[in-house]
């Protein structure tokens, strides 16, 4: 599978949205692959920083917030050619 592919199966990661054969996956893949790596924290730092600046509003980070986020690191990663 090509990072590109991990890259959804890392945002669900962080949300803790896959089953168990999916997260083996992922983290095997994190340990292999410096560049997933490096996105995986990148997206796991926005998404708690955001979680925290929402908190005082909303319970939870909206969903299209996490979406942007995605979105732009998506870009930001094919713009990069990790
Ligand atoms: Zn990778």
């Amino acid at each position: 599978m090509k990072c590109e592919k991990y890259l959804e199966l890392i945002s669900l990661y962080i949300d803790r949205d896959l089953d168990q054969d999916e997260v083996d996956l992922v983290e095997e893949h994190l340990c292999l692959c410096e560049n997933c790596m490096i996105f995986f924290r990148t997206l796991k730092k926005t998404v708690a920083l955001s979680r925290v600046y929402y908190r005082k509003k909303y319970c939870r980070v909206p969903k299209n917030v996490s979406e942007r986020v995605f979105y732009q690191l998506r870009v930001i990663y094919e713009k990069e050619k990790f």
